[in-house]
């Protein structure tokens, strides 16, 4: 099979991409280096079943191209991370619904299944545990910025299931929950990379708030094998579905599980979120999945415990891209014309 990868060198992206060539398929991925990297691809350059394009889906005549090329769009392409969402509002609104937009069309022009990553984030300030996706979505007003991302990745949704069910577009669509491992950058606010590398710095541990707010954080390698299994499934079509991981842990206490692991003398000092975000910013206080129907439909499992993928990240920042064990055991080509990479990687 060839996949497109919208945003295929960010931090799930780059995973995904391993996963896709490790089991022989084609990836094309198209991303504008915006939050990701090409050093999140680098190791793969000289893969033959990889080619990229440094660009926008904003570029339309590329992105038809490129769909046309495919069999399968995944479209991760996003402004992500809760700083850059509060710093710049305009630019995540308008990534996000443009993009999935373009895209949604330039699929049903081509008759091309699309796959939407969307966040755990939709769920909003909804206290009824564990979130299920066919709850209601709870939001709050519109001059806090944060949650103009919940909205407008619960608008790439509504959108997606309307091209499903008006105009016959296979859709798949999976909210992910606070996905974490190698390569994910603290640069936009995640918390785990913020917090390993403050440990191993020993620098402060920043923890926003009063640190009793809590977080299921999910292996990117278990959420990647979620979305291959998905995509697998053809009763997966227009359903949504959510990925992540049960284990529940309080900000604070992953400071100090951080910060013990690590042998680290940093300490933990405590910030309001005032002076991390903005005035009035409003954090959830929990977020937990019910994972009951990804389970019962495709048996799916997070596998990969916070205490392992701790240990992954330390070592990622310890030896910054030492690639991952996957095997790139070429399969015959297909017959497609072979398109050219537009760059090279430096
Ligand atoms: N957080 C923190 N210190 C940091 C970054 C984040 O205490 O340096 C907190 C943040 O306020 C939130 C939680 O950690 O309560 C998870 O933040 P992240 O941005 O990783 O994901 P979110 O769940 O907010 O999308």
């Amino acid at each position: 099979m060839r996949v497109l990868i919208t945003g295929g060198a960010g931090f799930i992206g780059s995973h995904l991409a391993e996963a896709l060539l490790s089991r022989g398929d084609e990836v094309l991925i198209l991303d504008d280096l915006s939050t990701g990297s090409l050093e999140n691809i680098r190791h793969l350059k000289n893969v033959p079943k990889l080619n990229y394009w440094i660009d926008s889906v904003m570029n339309k005549s590329l992105l038809a191209e490129l769909v046309d090329e495919c069999d399968l769009v995944v479209h991760l392409a996003a402004a992500v991370g809760v700083r850059l969402i509060v710093e710049s509002p305009v630019r995540t609104i308008e990534t996000n619904i443009k993009g999935t937009e373009l895209v949604l069309e330039a699929a049903r022009k081509k008759k091309k299944m699309v796959f939407i990553a969307s966040t755990s984030e939709v769920y909003g300030k909804s206290t009824h545990f564990p979130f299920r996706e066919e709850d209601d979505l709870v939001l709050g007003s519109t001059d806090k910025g944060r949650w103009s991302y919940a909205a407008s990745k619960a608008l790439d949704e509504f959108l997606a299931l309307a091209y499903w069910k008006e105009r016959q577009l296979p859709v798949v669509i999976a909210r992910f929950f606070n996905t974490i491992g190698p390569r994910q950058t603290g640069q936009y606010g995640m918390v785990v990379p913020n917090f390993v590398r403050q440990a191993l710095e020993g620098k402060p541990i920043t923890v926003f708030g009063t640190g009793k707010q809590s977080r299921c954080f999910c292996y990117v390698g278990d959420t990647v094998a979620g979305v291959l299994k998905l995509l697998d499934a053809p009763e997966s079509i227009g359903q949504v579905f959510n990925i992540g991981s049960s284990e529940e842990i309080s900000i604070e206490d992953l400071a100090m599980l951080i910060k013990t692991k690590l042998n680290s003398d940093s300490p933990i000092t405590y910030v309001p979120y005032d002076q991390a975000y903005e005035a009035g910013f409003e954090d959830m206080p929990r977020r937990v999945p019910s994972t009951a129907k990804i389970e019962r439909h495709i048996g799916w499992y997070r596998s990969t415990s916070l205490d392992t993928t701790i240990d992954l990240i330390a070592e990622y920042f310890k030896q910054r891209q030492k690639p991952l064990p996957y095997s790139f055991t070429a399969k015959p080509q297909t017959s497609y014309p072979q398109l050219e990479n537009t760059d090279a990687v430096a």
